[in-house]
């Protein structure tokens, strides 16, 4: 069975004061042990929060760049994520797709770096609401994972986040059966073009306005190993999320 998985995704939020009492919170909840718990805070916050977060939880960056060490004024290497205890991080997020133009190409690039160097990765992928309209969700999806497959064949270090871009910060999560569907459309997708055993340990999880009243729900279909959350996630009702699978 795949272990049931929990990424917070903090994006451009938070203050010192706010990280530290979200951490504090997160030490003092009771957590299901069986699950996977990842935070990721802004790149300034990584060190304060891996300092004082109990050490079940791992620490995840928001992007890390595909180069060594040198003059990329910016931006964070690998190795320097290693260095800091942070052992995640999240890649090809809709908002960079969209907002900072990153192509699939890119994303697959420092995939490679990231699990070269040791981290593992929650790589994001969605569709747009006019991609979804025109029925071309999966083929959205897979050409993003594809790209990726292209540069990598071990997909142990991996967590996909299947994260529709209409579902993110709108409060229109995805149906579970909307969510299902493309999940099981990627892990066929993984059983065809990387192997049968990547395609059944994946931990393909979702993102898109979970919340502690619809996770219950999307947790229980076949294909959901868990959630990639955003703006719950700095809320206490994070730790609900976390705890919701039966
Ligand atoms: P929201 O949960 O705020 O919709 O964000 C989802 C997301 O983008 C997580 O990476």
């Amino acid at each position: 069975a795949r272990q049931f998985f929990v990424g917070g995704n903090f994006k451009m939020n938070g203050s010192v004061k706010q990280i530290t009492d979200i951490v504090e919170h997160l030490n003092n909840a009771k957590i299901d042990p069986s699950t996977e718990v990842v935070i990721a805070p802004p790149a300034l916050y990584l060190l304060l929060t891996r300092e004082h977060l109990r050490k079940e939880i791992e620490v995840a960056a928001q992007n890390v760049f595909d180069k060594p060490n040198g003059a990329f004024t910016g931006e964070i290497s690998v190795a320097q994520l290693k260095d800091s205890n942070i052992t995640w991080t999240v890649l090809g997020h809709s908002e960079r797709r969209t907002l900072l133009q990153e192509k699939d190409d890119f994303v697959a690039s420092k995939t490679k770096a990231a699990l070269d160097g040791g981290i593992s990765v929650i790589l994001c992928c969605g569709e747009t609401l006019e991609q979804r309209e025109a029925g071309t969700t999966v083929e959205v999806v897979t050409k993003q994972l594809g790209a990726v497959a292209k540069e990598i064949s071990d997909w142990s270090k991996i967590v996909v986040a299947y994260e529709p871009i209409w579902a993110i910060g709108t409060g229109k999560v995805a149906t579970t059966e909307q969510a299902q569907e493309v999940h099981a459309a990627i892990r066929g997708w993984m059983g065809k073009e990387v192997s049968k055993d990547a395609a059944e340990k994946t931990r393909i999880i979702y993102g898109g306005s979970v919340s502690e009243k619809n996770c219950k729900d999307l947790a229980k279909e076949k294909d959901i190993d868990g959630f990639l959350v955003g703006g719950a996630s700095l809320k206490p009702a994070f730790v609900d999320i976390i705890n919701s699978k039966q």
